[in-house]
Parts: structure tokens; C-alpha cells; sequence
């Protein structure tokens, strides 16, 4: 048995004994009070009739000003041939800029809410102490994001937001459009037990989309303590990119370049060594030069 299936019951507890049980999970729960808080923005207005935010993940404006749009449905409606409107596309590239400055895929482990539902079948994964499965390769994500774009240009129709689980759940919660669950129901059973992390970490044409984005981001997690490093496999269990954390460990950089990390902060919530850190490359670049 691996180290790391070995690990998977008591993991973190090192953590918590030395962090405290608290800042052992801080990242995770002001991740989960972020995807809450954006939600709970969208529901208050058809509640309430208070329209802070109004629309959906695809498509929506802050305080009936800003445009703000999902770029992958964007551009999808651009390769359908049709011009879309001039506030989609404005909406598109504010939050283009915005991932590529904060993070491409800070957009999964702090918006989407698909997030907590692969979230919970890894955990409840590693409950049942379920046995690693074959992986797919992690590039079949960009293969789908290419599928993706290619069919509005061969149908006219933006094909993909049929069933992108992510506007789906949205719709399911905030307008009780039940016939999308059986979508979210399909990946927490792919997640669960056919391969871990299939759909976040091998599949999603959205969150591959948003890694690109996030190529050239500042803001990156860092092992700026690697030689605290204690081998225990907490981050690597933890982690739903684990193919990143590797090179920041072992290799020369400390600096997670890999846009795959999600920046959702677990790897630094469950290391007792305090390895890990948010860092931006302007004051990485300046410590390491003094
Ligand atoms: S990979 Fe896709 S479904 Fe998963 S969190 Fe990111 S956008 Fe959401
Ligand atoms: S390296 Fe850390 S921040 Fe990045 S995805 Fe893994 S656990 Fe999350």
C-alpha cells in the first residue's frame, strides 16, 4: 500500500495538534463562506427583490452597473457567428482580467459551486478509505475545452451551456430547475467511485479555460519552506491537483507556477511545517534576492 492511501484516515492531524484545529481549516471554510456568500448575492434578488447581483454565473451585472459574464459562454455565442451584445463581451473580459490577476482557477475553489460537490466526494473518498483508480490524463480537459469551442462553429448553437454543470446548479437551486441534479449527481458518482477527481481535475472544459487564464497570474501558492518539508503527505492528499506540488517540494522554484492549483489553500491549512504560503512573484522575487 502507498503512502498515500495509507494516510488518507488520520491525515491533518499533525495540523491540528500543531496549528490548532481552526487554522488547520481556515482556507477551506472561507472558501466555502465565499461560494455561500456569491450564491446568497444571486438568490437575494428573485427572494427579496434586493438585486445586488442579478442573473447567473453565465451572465449577470453587480448593482445593475457592471456587466459580468462567464468567458467561456461568451465566447461560444462569438463562434456561433452571432455578435453578442456589447455588455456580454465587456462582462467577459472584466472577469478575464480579474482571474488573470487573482488566479485563473481561484474561480473553482472560491465561486463554483460544482466545487463542493467533488469536494464532498473526495472526502467521502477518503472516508471509505475507496482505493485509488486509474487516472485519466489531466490534459483531456483542454481536449474537451477544444470540442467545446469547435461545436458553436460547426452547430451555430452554444451546445456546451445545455449541460454545463456549473450555470446548471445555479438554475437547479435558484429556480428549483430539478431535471439538472441528475447532473450533479452523475460527477459525485464519477468522483466517488470511478476516478477521483475526474471532473474538477481531468474533465471540465471551464475550469481548463480559466487555468489558462491564470497562466501569467501574480498571486501564487509557494512552498517558501520546503526544507521544513517532513515527507508526511498531508498536501498530497489533500490537494486536487496533487501533479503541482512536486515541483514546488523538490524542485529549484518554490513557487506553484502550474496553473492546474486551484490557490484553494488546503495544502496550507494541513501542513504542521508551514510550508506553504500565498505569495505574489514581485515579493517572492524581492525575499529571494535579499
Ligand atoms: S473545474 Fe469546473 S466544475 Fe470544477 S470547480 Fe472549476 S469550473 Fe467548477
Ligand atoms: S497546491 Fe495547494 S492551493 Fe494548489 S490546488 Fe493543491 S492544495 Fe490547493
Amino acid at each position: 500500500m502507498s503512502k498515500l492511501s495509507m494516510k488518507k484516515d488520520g491525515f491533518a492531524q499533525a495540523a491540528i495538534d500543531e496549528l490548532g484545529w481552526w487554522r488547520a481549516h481556515k482556507f477551506l471554510f472561507l472558501r466555502r463562506a465565499s461560494q455561500l456568500s456569491v450564491f446568497i448575492l444571486f438568490a437575494i434578488g428573485p427572494l427579496f427583490s434586493l438585486w445586488l447581483l442579478k442573473g447567473n454565473l453565465s451572465s449577470s451585472e453587480l448593482l445593475g452597473i457592471v456587466p459580468l459574464s462567464d468567458p467561456l459562454a461568451t465566447l461560444q455565442v462569438i463562434l456561433t457567428g452571432h455578435m453578442p451584445e456589447f455588455t456580454l463581451i465587456l462582462g467577459a473580459l472584466i472577469i478575464a482580467i480579474f482571474y488573470a490577476l487573482v488566479g485563473g482557477r481561484v474561480f473553482c475553489s472560491w465561486v463554483c459551486p460544482v466545487n463542493m460537490v467533488t469536494d464532498s466526494a473526495s472526502w467521502l473518498r477518503r472516508k471509505l478509505n475507496l482505493p485509488r483508480t486509474s487516472e485519466m490524463p489531466r490534459s483531456l480537459r483542454y481536449y474537451l475545452l477544444a470540442v467545446v469551442l469547435l461545436l458553436p462553429i460547426l452547430t451555430g448553437l452554444t451546445v456546451w451551456e445545455w449541460v454545463n454543470p456549473v450555470p446548471v446548479l445555479y438554475r437547479a437551486a435558484l429556480f428549483s430547475a430539478g431535471s439538472g441534479l441528475w447532473l450533479l449527481v452523475a460527477i459525485f458518482l464519477l468522483d466517488l467511485f470511478i476516478s477521483e477527481r475526474a471532473w474538477c481535475g481531468h474533465l471540465c472544459p471551464t475550469g481548463a479555460l480559466f487555468a489558462l487564464l491564470g497562466k501569467l497570474s501574480p498571486v501564487k501558492v509557494s512552498a517558501v519552506n520546503a526544507k521544513a518539508c517532513d515527507n508526511c503527505m498531508d498536501c498530497f492528499v489533500v490537494c486536487p491537483e496533487r501533479q503541482v506540488l512536486k515541483p514546488a517540494l523538490k524542485g529549484k522554484q518554490a513557487m506553484i507556477t502550474n496553473s492546474d492549483c486551484t490557490q484553494c489553500g488546503r495544502c496550507i491549512d494541513v501542513c504542521a511545517q508551514r510550508v506553504f504560503q500565498y505569495k505574489n512573484r514581485i515579493a517572492l522575487k524581492a525575499e529571494n534576492t535579499q
